[in-house]
């Protein structure tokens, strides 16, 4: 029965003179979502609303599916457009649309009518009286009440009627491309991708860098990271992945470096050359999914020493998280049973005993030095031997 769906939008609504530039990315946000449905759709955006019509037959489910993964949508209203204007016709689709929707009419409601459409012969008041009266009369258990009823019925007269009560929760935030872009470093665990999700949820674009080590991971995992990508890609829209032979350079610190300290040395040229790919393709942040105290390399004392290559902007949106909340966030984005099949992470293979959980910087700094000889010759080659992958929803 429905046709169309308002789109509403919370927070971008608050951005002064910006908010153009905000709509506008909504909307292209939403074409591309719907991208995949087949059907005679149109997106639009009038005085400051968006509107999603359809013509002929559509999937409803996957239309709010799709709609549901669009940052910066707070509700979706399904609508029913009423082409035959006349109040007697509007009475009798009204009475219908409630008759459809709400089987049980023991309710309270109200009429909320908006006339954009000045010609129109009845101005909103007149609508909420004669629109109420008609389902009054057409269900005597219905009850108004105007200050906290169960169903408010939206009737909005434009060019054409809408009528509307229903407000399916969209996902929040802010539409991707709205702040900028980010560099995800993406592994295989449950962490990465619920922090990618939570920035792009803030309107950043998101790119990845994925680490691996071959032979000693296997191409199943790199897979994994691809999959994990393209779930995070139905929210933040195409990914590009860049994926980086790390096996020379972890091989070369576990020659050269005290074994305890290999994580964290790790760890630091993988910020390094997370950074060098985030210049290069001018993301202005880089996003892990560190949370304090997880891993030994996750220390507030770790953090620190990690932190200290990078000059970029780090976003670790779940610092302050408790895995448990990082579980429920990845069962609701569809990453977590992905992110807990079994494939060795390349952090995993050559990981000490007894890994430092206080590092200094100063004595890792000159551990480092041991590196001297052949370092930056590695970093060069993985940075030139990366492979990148377009990573998006709509090749599934
Ligand atoms: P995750 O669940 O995201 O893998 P984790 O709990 O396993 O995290 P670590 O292995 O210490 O924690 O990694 C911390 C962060 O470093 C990850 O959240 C991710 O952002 C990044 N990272 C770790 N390993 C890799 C990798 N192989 N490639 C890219 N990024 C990585
Ligand atoms: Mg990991």
């Amino acid at each position: 029965m429905f046709s169309s769906f308002l789109i509403k939008y919370a927070e971008i609504g608050v951005k002064g003179k910006n908010r153009y530039i905000f709509e506008d990315m909504l909307v292209r946000q939403i074409k591309y979502a719907l991208k995949s449905v087949d059907a005679h759709k149109a997106v639009t955006k009038t005085s400051g609303r968006i509107f999603v019509d359809f013509e002929g037959d559509f999937d409803y489910d996957e239309v709010i599916e799709s709609l549901q993964h669009v940052f910066g949508i707070s509700g979706i209203c399904p609508m029913v457009r009423i082409e035959d204007m006349e109040p007697e016709n509007l009475y009798k689709e009204v009475v219908k649309y409630f008759d459809n929707v709400y089987p049980d009419k023991n309710k309270t409601f109200k009429v909320n009518a908006r006339r954009s459409n000045k010609t129109y012969p009845l101005d909103s008041m007149e609508l909420n009286a004669t629109v109420g009266g008609a389902l009054l009369d057409a269900f005597p258990e219905l009850k108004v009440d105007v200050h906290n009823p169960e169903i408010t019925v939206t009737v909005e007269v434009r060019e054409k009627i809408f009528i509307y009560s229903e407000i399916i929760p969209g996902p929040g935030g802010l539409p991707v491309g709205t702040n900028g872009k980010a560099m995800l470093l993406l592994s295989g665990g449950i962490d990465s991708p619920v922090a990618g999700y939570m920035i792009a949820k803030r309107g950043v674009k998101i790119d990845a860098t994925y680490f691996h080590a071959p032979p000693y991971t296997s191409e199943r995992a790199k897979q994994k990271v691809v999959d994990l990508a393209r779930y995070v890609s139905r929210y933040s829209g195409p990914i590009y992945l860049h994926i980086i032979n790390f096996t020379d350079i972890q091989l070369y610190i576990y020659e050269k470096c005290p074994h305890e300290e290999l994580t964290i040395i790790m760890r630091r040229f993988m910020m390094k050359i997370a950074e060098e790919i985030a210049k290069e393709t001018e993301c202005q942040a880089l996003i892990t999914g560190e949370s304090i105290g997880q891993v030994a390399s996750q220390t507030t004392h770790s953090l620190a020493v990690t932190n200290e290559v990078c000059t970029l902007p780090v976003f670790r949106p779940l610092i302050g998280f408790d895995k448990e909340d990082i579980v429920t966030i990845s069962k609701k984005i569809d990453t977590y049973e992905t992110s807990i099949q079994p494939y060795e992470d390349c952090c995993t293979i050559f990981v000490a005993k007894h890994p430092v959980t206080k590092p200094n910087l100063s004595v890792i700094k000159k551990h480092e030095l041991n590196l001297n000889e052949k370092i930056d010759e590695l970093v060069k080659i993985a940075l030139e031997t990366r492979e990148t992958i377009i990573v998006s929803a709509d090749e599934e």
